[in-house]
């Protein structure tokens, strides 16, 4: 699928198509949320359709573009990071692994089953590992008639020099604010209730997904935690407890909801710091933030954002959940 605002990248491949000066290796980077992988698979597919359209685009309908449906076309080839075999932590790592890549640079060495070109898109490739990307090397070198290797990342810093100068370097750019929010309106999913999303929710929600719009779709689907959230940030105001939300936060994703009140702490700091006229990423929850604002200590506040950035850098560690929130729910409640 080619967004509407990837429509530049999409010309120049095609005109490298045309004139057949396609590279062996591309690298797609560029923010996460941009539908990146998205694009590599729209290439693939219109690399290996029988009879593309005039735009290049697959016809989806030939042989090939029914295997590719079916993920069974034997010439497509896609990897992604996934937790080693045996792995039981609650919040694994995962990797893109040597084992993994030696077999795939087997099968591109092998002839095409339909004598066109052979792809293989790897998705995340930054979180290859070391002795993978080192084993990637040789293909990327000496890849054979028609193979195209697409590799994706939003961290390109996190990729080895020696694959980085192997790829030719398509960088995908966000799209502007009202280009994102006209997507997110299109595709506008459904809260479970059947309630259509608000102007504001969308607003909220790229808000937190600092414009991508597929992270913002995310975060849309995920209004229900984000009100969870905000009844627990905001229970002191009304004179509740907040510890008591401690066990149903545990019950989500650790990242996310670190990731959520330091969204929720970067807020209180500007309002805090700016006044109430600057622009904040929880613009939904702007009457309780400010509330909170008028009374926060801005030392404890930035220790606050340490504590969180801390546990960012640190969250594949396993701990308590249920204890970790109630710390940082006490914490915020004593700002
Ligand atoms: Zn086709």
């Amino acid at each position: 699928m080619i967004y509407s605002w990837q429509k530049t990248q999409w010309q120049q491949i095609t005109q490298l198509l045309v004139t057949e000066r396609l590279p062996h290796a591309l690298l797609l980077h560029g923010n996460q949320g941009l539908g990146k992988a998205d694009f590599a698979k729209a290439l693939a597919s219109s690399v290996l359709c029988e009879q593309p359209t005039k735009d290049y685009q697959a016809c989806g309908e030939c042989r090939a573009c029914n295997l590719l449906a079916a993920n069974t076309h034997p010439d497509m080839h896609f990897l992604e990071p996934t937790v080693s075999a045996g792995s039981k932590s609650k919040n694994p790592v995962l990797n893109i692994r040597i084992d993994e890549i030696r077999n795939l640079c087997q099968k591109l060495n092998q002839t095409s089953q339909f004598s066109g070109y052979r792809v293989a898109i790897l998705d995340q490739a930054d979180q290859l590992t070391l002795s993978a990307a080192n084993s990637l090397l040789k293909t990327l070198e000496e890849p054979g008639q028609k193979v195209l290797l697409i590799l994706v990342t939003a961290r390109t810093y996190r990729l080895p020099v020696t694959i980085r100068s192997r790829c030719q370097s398509i960088r995908f750019n966000m799209p502007d604010e009202q280009t994102a929010l006209q997507w997110l309106k299109q595709n506008n999913p459904q809260a479970e209730n059947a309630v259509t999303y608000s102007d504001q929710q969308r607003q909220q929600a790229l808000n937190l997904a600092f414009g991508s719009p597929l992270t913002g779709l995310k975060h849309l689907q995920d209004m229900e935690y984000q009100q969870l959230l905000s009844e627990a940030l905001t229970a002191s105001i009304s004179g509740k407890n907040s510890l008591q939300y401690a066990a149903k936060l545990a019950k989500h994703s650790k990242i996310k909801t670190l990731e959520g009140l330091l969204s929720w702490a970067s807020d209180l700091t500007r309002l805090a710091a700016c006044g109430t006229e600057c622009k904040i990423i929880n613009e939904l929850h702007r009457k309780p933030l400010q509330k909170l604002s008028q009374k926060v200590n801005k030392q404890r506040l930035y220790r606050f954002q340490d504590q969180l950035n801390f546990n960012i850098l640190h969250s594949s560690i396993a701990v308590n959940e249920q204890l970790l929130w109630e710390n940082l729910l006490l914490s915020w409640d004593n700002l």
